[in-house]
């Protein structure tokens, strides 16, 4: 059977979520081909929204980290009013302890520096060991499981078909046309084409985007301990991270192990100890869960936005530890390009054509 749509979306992670509901809501007839709801990296990440945590530096990239911060109240507000979920949203802001042997980074922009005993004063309970660490207001986090199902009902609210457990195992070509999808679940045609496949984008296209693993933790605060912490704590080894429902997260390991699945034991261990030296008290609180994932990486740590050799294809992948961030913009963008062929200037930054991509006729 072949199966037609507007726009046929390779991937239904946050980036495919995302932008199928901007597609949805200029009119556009969607479908979303989702390999695997639950292997999506924007499960297995932490949620938050660090352009300034993170250190980027100023250029294109920060640019595009800043605009998509800006969007997140109002993208929130519109999927939750959407939907009746909460994604659990928190502009809490971002400190980013340092340790004496580590000499405060003059990049770190705009944020506010605090002193040993003002960082002790801000949060409370922190290693002894600091020399003290930066502020960032603005940066912040959202909880990404659960902005990953308000997308998921919202997407189907309005309308878009979603096709969960359907992998595509073929991009098929004309030309310099996509012609259709060979599916798992058959043949599948759009007018338009996008891939969004994250960290497995490579399989599909020859594309620079591999996987790099990230294990991950959670703790549960005790029962009679109100809240600890009220902000995430960005560490030079370490990232802890409260939720509003009382788990706190940790993490993440960065793995060059291609798909290896599992987490180890020198993944967990490294981020117990980088966990318990930040925030000692953390000793003592219940592991709730641990699970890993793949960050979909590129050679500069950008994500590849905008045109492919393809005239019917666009690309939305590689966006590497910041995707959770760049989801507004992304599908912002996205959504422009295709809906009303306006090309932002910024997406010029992010093109495929910074790497050495064949053209298409001499794809697979
Ligand atoms: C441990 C960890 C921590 C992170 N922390 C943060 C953070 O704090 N902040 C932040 O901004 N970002 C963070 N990230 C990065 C962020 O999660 C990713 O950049 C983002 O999820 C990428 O979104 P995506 O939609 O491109 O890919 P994914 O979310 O991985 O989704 C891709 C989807 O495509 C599907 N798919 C793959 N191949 C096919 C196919 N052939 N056919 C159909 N479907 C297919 C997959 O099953 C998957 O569901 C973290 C990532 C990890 C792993």
């Amino acid at each position: 059977m072949t199966v037609g749509s507007d726009v046929v979306i390779i991937g239904g992670g946050i980036i495919g979520l995302a932008t199928a509901v901007e597609l949805s809501l200029q009119g556009a007839q969607v479908t979303v081909l989702s390999q695997q709801f639950r292997a999506a990296a924007a499960h297995a990440a932490a949620g938050m929204l660090a352009p300034q945590a993170e250190g980027i530096l100023p250029g294109a990239m920060l640019d595009l980290c800043l605009r998509s911060r800006a969007l997140y109240p109002e993208w929130v507000r519109k999927l939750e009013g959407l939907t009746g979920l909460d994604t659990g949203y928190w502009p809490c802001g971002i400190l980013a302890p340092l340790y004496v042997d580590c000499l405060p980074t003059p990049q770190k922009m705009e944020g506010l520096w605090l002193d040993r005993a003002a960082i002790a004063h801000h949060q409370p309970g922190l290693s002894t060991e600091l020399a003290g660490g930066w502020w960032f207001p603005e940066d912040g986090q959202v909880d990404n499981r659960a902005l990953m199902q308000t997308l998921w009902i919202a997407a189907q609210t309005l309308g878009v078909t979603l096709q969960e457990g359907v992998a595509v195992h073929n991009i098929e070509y004309q030309g310099h046309r996509i012609t259709q999808l060979q599916t798992s679940a058959g043949v599948q045609q759009g007018d338009t084409y996008v891939l969004s496949a994250g960290a497995w984008s490579g399989q599909l296209l020859p594309l620079p985007v591999v996987p790099r693993k990230g294990q991950m933790l959670a703790l549960q605060v005790p029962t009679e301990l109100e809240a600890p912490l009220s902000q995430v704590l960005f560490g030079t080894e370490i990232y802890i991270v409260p939720r509003q429902n009382g788990r706190i997260i940790l993490g993440a390991t960065s793995e060059d192990v291609g798909f290896a699945p599992h987490n180890t034991p020198a993944g967990i261990q490294q981020l117990l100890s980088g966990a318990t030296r930040l925030y000692p008290a953390l000793k003592d609180f219940a592991i709730a869960e641990f699970w890993w994932g793949y960050r979909p990486a590129t050679p500069d740590e950008c994500p590849i936005l905008g045109a492919s050799p393809y005239q019917n294809l666009v690309l939305a992948t590689g966006h590497y530890r910041n995707g959770i961030l760049l989801a507004p913009v992304t599908a912002r963008l996205i959504a422009a390009l295709i809906g009303q062929s306006n090309e932002d200037p910024l997406l010029a930054s992010f093109s495929c054509d910074r790497f050495a991509v064949p053209a298409a006729n001499t794809l697979r």
